[in-house]
């Protein structure tokens, strides 16, 4: 299967999972389970498709590093155990390290805290050429802090500028925050893994009976769980104030995995060839370099027949 092939079938696949307003944005909308016309039998042809999609992916990135001048920015956010880190592994397998960046956001440091919000994310933004990923970013501003007050009280923001409109000026921000970052170049992408409640219990009691897995449980999971509802509104009402046109959100259905990573890799298919990427065309007087260059090598090789011929 070509690129160009891939690329066709992606658009309209992509179309109901993507919110560009988030006016009327409603999280029950949306299916954790859904998988479109796929059931669990197409699951290899599935994986067959997504083996594709990393290859178009890594040509792709190929062109981005070469031409030097977008950068591009993925963010996702999810609850625990919806498959944000198996995604980025198996979504970005194929792609060329060099070109690529992870940064995980966890509770934030003193240093973090003693500066704004965004200090942190701002010093981690990819360079032009290069695949930015944010596992956790700076959305848990809106997120886990909203959700626990008490981390908010931890930030020491002078108590006069905190005031009732405190989460409606944090979205502001952001959105500017994206939209300073998308006229330099910077192309942003988020996605939200949309895990059912029911699926995260099935994934923690996998975590903790299979003895592989145990590493990756902590108990503090349990705590934010008994949130769900809260984490649920906030997640809401963040896809509503700062989804757009041009940094939109995708709410991705997360309870079967393989459709979950369809679905990013299609996004991210679809993102880099939007940006008509194209490996730099060489100058006149490059050319001619490049024919020079060439030549020695050639006279090189001729060169070392003739000693070896003169020498027996
Ligand atoms: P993950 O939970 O992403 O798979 P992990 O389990 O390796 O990663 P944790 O130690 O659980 O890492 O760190 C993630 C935690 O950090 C999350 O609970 C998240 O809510 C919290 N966190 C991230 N950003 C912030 C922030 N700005 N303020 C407070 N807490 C944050
Ligand atoms: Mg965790």
């Amino acid at each position: 299967m070509s690129t160009k092939h891939i690329i066709k079938h992606v658009r309209g696949f992509l179309k109901p999972f993507r919110v560009t307003d988030g006016k009327g944005f409603r999280l029950k909308d949306f299916d954790p389970g859904e998988t479109l016309d796929l059931d669990s039998e197409d699951k290899p042809r599935a994986k067959e498709a997504l083996a594709f999609g990393i290859e178009a992916l890594a040509e792709l990135q190929d062109k981005l590093y070469a031409q030097d001048r977008w950068a591009v920015l993925l963010v996702f956010q999810a609850m625990d155990a919806a498959g944000k880190d198996g995604t980025i592994k198996h979504v970005m397998s194929g792609v060329n390290p060099q070109g690529c960046q992870v940064d995980s956001f966890k509770a934030p440091s003193a240093e973090d805290l003693d500066h704004d919000f965004l200090w942190r994310s701002a010093k981690s933004i990819p360079k032009r050429g290069h695949i930015g990923i944010f596992n956790r970013s700076y959305y848990e501003e809106t997120l886990v802090v909203r959700v626990h007050r008490e981390l908010f009280e931890r930030q020491k923001l002078p108590p006069e500028l905190v005031t009732k409109h405190i989460w409606k000026e944090r979205f502001q921000d952001i959105r500017n925050f994206e939209r300073y970052l998308t006229r330099n170049g910077v192309v942003i992408r988020k996605f939200f893994l949309n895990v059912s409640k029911e699926e995260q219990k099935k994934r923690f009691l996998e975590r903790l009976e299979n003895a592989e897995k145990n590493w990756k449980f902590s108990a503090n999971d349990i705590n934010e769980r008994a949130f769900w509802d809260d984490y649920m509104t906030a997640y809401e009402d963040m896809i509503r104030h700062t989804a757009s046109r041009e940094a939109p959100w995708y709410v991705v259905p997360a309870d079967n995995k393989w459709f979950t990573r369809i679905v990013v890799a299609a996004a991210v298919i679809e993102t880099l060839d939007a940006l008509n990427l194209r490996y730099p065309t060489v100058s006149e007087e490059k050319l001619k370099d490049l024919a020079a260059a060439k030549q020695m090598l050639i006279g090189e090789e001729s060169s070392r027949h003739q000693d070896r011929a003169h020498a027996s």
